[in-house]
């Protein structure tokens, strides 16, 4: 690594600084031949990063970690975390490096990370690399996620390394700069309980407060207060996946933030035929992440940090246990509200209207959209039309159109804004089968299928001319849709 002579950014290292028992200070491999390959230009800007400066060399060298200003220690984060339900007691960052904050000219403070920037000591067995195609997956797909309204890490780029990456075939390297509020995990907290150490855990509560609840700094039990807040944004955060068909696919601890933000963009993918059994990722073999378990699954989660809590929340065990289980135990009510209010939204229906009249007519049509295996988010834009008095391109989804019919009339009846439901359900999100077409072509150099598609999901709410395929769902012949971790 060497120092950059002219600064693109200056950093805070509040975390390196702060939590070294949870930061070991570590440098990214040597890209020589690193070449910028998308820029976020609206994000870099956000920041107050210069794309310009961004775009020469010390910029591309701050985004592969290769020329970094003097401000700049960066660390690899340890963090442990329950995968697939078994504790792992370290994980880390094995390909990535947190390079420390950045100040915003909003006066928040955010995390610039990068993804594939060569082993660190948590590499294991793993080559620290990544391939050019899921780093643009997680470029794409979090862009979308954040033009639908859903709290997100985002990227900032993606740079090839230069570096060929052995995976099924060799692929070429890439690097992803990310952007979160913080990269604090459940499995941050984990870490630091098993290592019996109250006051880390006291430190990292105070920090999270602090960076994510600020209203919360002063609060008489911080520890309790932290899981409060937690299992508030994690119960709103899951009912934003559900309500736009989101199938995260690894919702392993140690990709569950503190911030409420989605992190880790690996197996991830959209539902299309409504399933609440929908699995993507290759190696979920039980469906323990299937799209209609991911509300339990966070819970669950939460349960985790509540225990890496504990110790921090009263000295008394069993007093603490009760004050974390009532905490927990308002998980369901936050999704559930969450949710019915989310489909209030998506159904248009106007916000006087009984709470509960609303939360039936939405449970009902999920099981009519589950029968009849219905296109998720095509059906919405659809039912928009029936709201304006067309509603054959609703019907025509379902076999068997009598019940949905049955359902229309009872929803008509309560007078749906139509204007108001194509504001919030998306034309457009990242269908797999577009996805898979503009990776590969990216993959094999032609990055046009990428762009466009890019500026189609970052706008998903306005249909335009000529975009009807990425409208579409996946024809018969997509076949069954498989993911990856980890590439
Ligand atoms: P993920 O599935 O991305 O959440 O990763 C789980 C763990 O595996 C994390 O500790 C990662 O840092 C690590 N990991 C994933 N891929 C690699 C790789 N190619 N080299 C080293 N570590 C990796
Ligand atoms: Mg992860």
């Amino acid at each position: 690594m060497t120092v950059a002579s002219e600064t693109v950014v200056e950093f805070s290292s509040r975390f390196a600084r702060a939590f070294p028992e949870l930061a070991v200070p570590w440098h990214a491999a040597e890209f020589p031949d690193a070449r910028l390959l998308v820029l976020n230009e609206p994000l870099a800007v956000e920041l107050g990063l210069d794309p310009t400066a961004l775009r020469a060399g010390n910029g591309v060298g701050l985004l592969t970690g290769n020329r970094l200003p003097a401000s700049a220690m960066p660390v690899a984060q340890a963090y442990a975390g329950h995968q697939f339900g078994g504790y792992s007691p370290v994980l880390g960052d094995g390909r990535a490096l947190l390079l420390g904050e950045i100040a915003t000219p909003d006066g928040r403070l955010r995390d610039l990370h990068l993804k594939g920037s060569g082993r660190t000591p948590f590499a294991r067995g793993g080559d620290g690399l990544a391939a050019i195609g899921p780093m643009l997956r997680e470029f794409l797909i979090s862009e979308a996620m954040h033009a639908l309204g859903v709290p997100t890490t985002r990227a900032l780029a993606v740079t090839t390394t230069g570096v060929p990456v052995q995976r099924e075939t060799v692929l070429p390297g890439a690097v992803l700069a990310r952007v979160a509020a913080s990269h604090l995990r459940v499995g941050t907290f984990q870490y630091a309980a098993a290592a019996g150490d109250d006051d880390l855990v006291r430190r990292l509560v105070a920090a999270a407060l602090e960076r994510h609840y600020p209203h919360l700094a002063d609060a008489d039990n911080p520890s309790l207060s932290l899981l409060e807040a937690v299992v508030h944004a994690q119960a709103s955060l899951i009912a934003r996946w559900v309500l736009v068909g989101f199938v995260h696919g690894v919702m392993n601890t140690d990709n569950m933030t503190i911030s409420g933000e989605t992190i880790d963009y690996g197996p991830c993918a959209f539902m299309e035929a409504f399933d609440p059994a929908s699995v993507y990722s290759s190696i979920d073999l039980q469906g323990r992440y299937a799209f209609g378990r991911q509300s339990r699954i966070g819970e669950w989660n939460l349960a985790r940090l509540a225990e890496a809590l504990l110790p921090t929340i009263d000295a008394d065990t069993d007093r603490a246990v009760e004050l974390a289980q009532n905490a927990l135990s308002r998980y369901a009510d936050a999704f559930n509200a969450a949710w019915s209010e989310g489909m209030r939204v998506k159904l248009g229906i106007p916000a006087d209207v009984d709470e509960a009249v609303t939360t039936a007519l939405s449970t009902d049509l999920v099981s009519l959209l589950e029968i009849g295996r219905v296109d998720y988010t095509g059906f919405f834009r659809r039912l928009a039309d029936a709201a304006r008095g067309e509603a054959g391109a609703a019907h025509e989804l379902f076999a068997d159109p009598e019940p949905f019919n049955l359902w229309a009339q009872r929803w008509l009846a309560l007078g749906p804004d139509a204007a108001a439901m194509d504001a919030r359900n998306p034309v457009y999100i990242p269908r797999n089968h577009v996805v898979e077409e503009a990776l590969d072509a990216a993959t094999a150099g032609d990055l046009e299928p990428f762009a466009r598609l890019l500026a189609v999901v970052r706008s998903p709410f306005v249909e335009r001319e000529g975009c009807e395929r990425f409208a579409r769902p996946a024809p018969d012949s997509f076949g069954p849709y498989r993911t990856f971790c980890g590439t």
